[in-house]
């Protein structure tokens, strides 16, 4: 059945759609010997695909990971300057997974991999507005007006964050415990949103993804999603 290239290429698992469509522009793509172009469709039992000329592998069994991610792991497949990277916690899965979204090396928590690139694109993709509640410490206390302003949506330089909801806020000493649920995923988002009303974070843990919770889990272990779990998250 013919489909999309983009779609065959995020099914394969070598990247995103978006991604694909990055290549696909590039002239990376072909079909068939002749150089494919955007909106293009394919059927992948007649045609032939090619990457950088080689071929479009067979799509490998779908699988999703739940980490749970520690401290001072790169959430990438492989890390320039060596740094642990999260793929190296996943022990002998024999698959070619790949985060989904990122965590800051010095955040903790839960975190997906997918090789199925149509699943990553759809949970990151804004419209699907998947909510994610992080743990945070920040130093010193949260104002009324602090916890309105991060609930409203802070102007921050890349423009400013959807509604978000404060909850479960105590305070511990010199500084404050609060939950934050947010529906984007920038770069440094929480840390950022934080900063811009006055109180530094000093500890992250993402502790919900969707409906998903971190559970038993230890840093550093991880478990799959049942099939019921992935098809809930589609
Ligand atoms: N927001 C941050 O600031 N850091 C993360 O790792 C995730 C969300």
């Amino acid at each position: 059945m013919k489909q999309r290239l983009q779609k065959l290429i995020a099914v394969a698992g070598l990247a995103s759609r978006r991604k694909a469509e990055e290549w696909i522009a590039a002239g990376r793509v072909t079909v068939n010997g002749t150089v494919a172009k955007i909106g293009e469709q394919a059927d992948p039992d007649r045609d032939r695909i090619l990457v950088d000329g080689r071929p479009l592998p067979r799509p490998e069994a779908p699988v999703c990971l739940l980490l749970y991610k520690p401290i001072g792991y790169v959430t990438s497949r492989r890390d320039p300057k060596g740094r642990p990277v999260v793929t190296d916690l996943l022990g002998k899965i024999n698959a070619r997974l790949y985060p989904v979204g990122r965590l800051d090396l010095n955040t903790e928590g839960l975190l997906l991999l997918t090789n199925d690139g149509d699943l990553a694109w759809r949970l990151s993709h804004p419209r699907h507005e998947v909510g994610k509640t992080y743990l945070v410490r920040m130093q010193g206390s949260l104002s009324d007006e602090s916890r309105r302003k991060l609930e409203a949506g802070v102007l921050l330089e890349d423009g400013p964050t959807a509604p978000a909801q404060v909850s479960n806020v105590r305070k511990a000493g010199s500084h404050t415990w609060l939950e934050l649920t947010i529906h984007e995923g920038r770069n440094r988002q929480v840390r950022r949103m934080c900063e811009a009303v006055g109180c530094p974070v000093s500890r992250l843990k993402r502790i919900r993804y969707a409906f998903l919770d971190l559970g038993t889990l230890r840093p550093g272990q991880c478990r799959q999603l049942s099939p019921a779990e992935v098809a809930r998250l589609k």
